[in-house]
């Protein structure tokens, strides 16, 4: 259990391949930035389960447990808590929060391309709105039909209802919440009863997480995280976006660069301290 001033931090991998050095970076950063005396929880984000692994999975204990992290059992794996996803998502619907979206990925990039100056998020354009203003009548018929729909955050109501936000990065220190910025974000996908943004939320409060810490390029998701934080009436945890550890050519390290695992580091006759010791940010 935690106390009150108990610092909780969670790493959060996907078993969609085996880790590189970039996932050592932020597991080390987070098993000692939750010290001294805190709590070092991980998580299986395998919601996608198209393209997660069994031994994937098992890969990520394996890495883990090589370097010399120690966490705590059981470990929360995203797949077992679709029903805690499903309610959040029926409250967020029962109060108009939500819409179907019936876009295409074909769609949404003609949608793109047709408005090249409509405002853009990380990820590229965003959502153009097509979806948010279909009559009830079309939306059941589509619904009949069988027609696949995700379900999206309506971004200008949820900014109504929660007003201005802030979230306090370790870094950045406090920042204002952008929803224009966010877009109206899919919270249930079309193969997926879920969604990155709405299992995050809804599993670090769960997990009584205080200190979320992961890679800088997720800093644009702490704002749609904060306002489902808000919607949900969940606590805000305190977060540290931290620099993205690059391979000496300046590239980002990716599940698909082999050589690059901590298994085929392993494999190549490193120790855990020379992973460690590759696995750290100069300065
Ligand atoms: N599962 C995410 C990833 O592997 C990390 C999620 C997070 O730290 O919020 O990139």
């Amino acid at each position: 259990m935690s106390t009150d001033s108990q610092i909780v931090t969670r790493f959060a991998p996907s078993p969609t391949g085996r880790l590189h050095l970039g996932h050592a970076y932020s597991a080390l950063f987070a098993a000692e930035a939750c010290e001294p005396g805190g709590r070092f929880l991980l998580r299986i984000e395998d919601i996608d389960i198209g393209r997660c692994r069994p031994e994937f999975e098992d890969g990520i204990y394996e890495d883990l447990d090589w370097l010399g992290l120690g966490w705590e059992v059981p470990v929360r794996r995203q797949s077992d808590h679709m029903a805690d996803y499903g309610a959040a998502l029926e409250r967020l619907e029962d109060e108009g929060l939500l819409f179907p979206c019936f876009c295409t990925r074909k769609d949404l990039q003609r949608q793109a391309a047709e408005s090249a100056s409509a405002p853009h998020g990380p990820d590229g354009a965003l959502y153009p709105g097509s979806c948010r203003a279909l009559a009830a009548a079309e939306v059941a018929d589509r619904k009949a039909a069988g027609d696949a729909f995700a379900l999206r955050l309506d971004m200008t109501a949820a900014a109504h209802r929660t007003g201005p936000l802030t979230f306090r990065d370790r870094a950045r220190g406090e920042s204002a919440v952008d929803p224009a910025g966010c877009g109206d974000v899919v919270l249930a996908r079309k193969d997926v009863a879920t969604s990155y943004h709405l299992a995050v939320t809804l599993d670090d409060a769960a997990q009584g997480v205080t200190l979320v810490t992961r890679g800088e390029d997720l800093l644009h998701a702490t704002h749609v995280h904060r306002i489902l934080q808000a919607l949900l009436e969940l606590p805000a945890p305190e977060y540290h976006h931290h620099g993205l550890l690059r391979a000496p050519s300046g590239k980002r390290f990716a599940k698909r660069d082999k050589a690059e695992t901590i298994q085929a580091l392993r494999e190549a006759g490193r120790s855990p301290d020379d992973v460690r010791a590759m696995a750290s940010i100069e300065g």
